[in-house]
């Protein structure tokens, strides 16, 4: 089966036996892509937001009066 990165566009060829849930780097961009469907065969990028465990933003100021 093949298949195009969503990112750059590459030709990526995926194994026939490939199941969802399955992660496969692109070759050209290096994204991690999982196998969301397999019929029809489609990739997504993985989201890896979850990796960073810092604070977004700066604490809420508790200057109360
Ligand atoms: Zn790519």
């Amino acid at each position: 089966m093949a298949v195009v990165c969503p990112e750059c566009d590459n030709p990526i060829t995926v194994d026939d036996e490939v199941e969802e849930g399955e992660t496969i780097q692109c070759g050209e961009c290096g994204l991690d892509l999982e196998v969301v469907s397999v019929d029809p065969l489609e990739l997504a990028p993985v989201d890896v937001a979850g990796y960073d465990d810092e604070e977004d933003g700066p604490v809420a100021d508790e200057d109360e009066e």
